[in-house]
């Protein structure tokens, strides 16, 4: 039992993403969009999707543009759920900063919700929580989906 479960397409749209932002030299973001199921009274996310739109990005901050919220209430119609969010820390590896912990607590208050930090640049992923301003890596395991 995983903390989270990604999709191997989310996990391989986000890589791209931040991989080509961190060529610019740019830190890059989006949402993690799924499903959330319940196991032994603990809910826990399964990523189908990453989506994203305009980003506001220097080397060591990104948020979304203005005009990415409107792109992103398109994007997300039909149910489908936020299960939270993705962003790069193009080689200076996998944690979650002070502004990362309070947007996690902002905006990503569900039990459910976690924040993938990936390192395009030193290859490195991992998945966190955050709670009263601390934060701790949770387990994930990436999926395949059979077609
Ligand atoms: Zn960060």
């Amino acid at each position: 039992m995983f903390d989270v479960y990604l999709s191997a397409d989310a996990m391989a749209a986000a890589t791209e993403h931040f991989r080509s932002a961190s060529w610019e030299g740019k830190e890059a973001m989006g949402l993690l969009v799924g499903r959330v199921f319940v196991f032994e009274g603990r809910p826990y996310a399964v990523v189908d999707e990453y989506v994203t739109a305009a980003n506001d990005a220097t080397a060591v901050h990104v948020r979304f543009a203005p005009e990415a919220f409107s792109e992103l209430s398109k994007k997300l119609m039909g149910g489908r759920r936020v299960v939270g969010w993705a962003h790069s820390h193009p080689d200076y590896g996998c944690f979650l900063s002070t502004t990362d912990v309070a947007t996690q607590e902002t905006y990503f208050q569900e039990p459910y919700h976690v924040a993938l930090v990936v390192d395009p640049v030193r290859n490195e992923k991992q998945c966190f929580k955050a709670n009263k301003g601390q934060y701790a890596p949770v387990s994930y395991a990436v999926i395949r989906k059979k077609s």
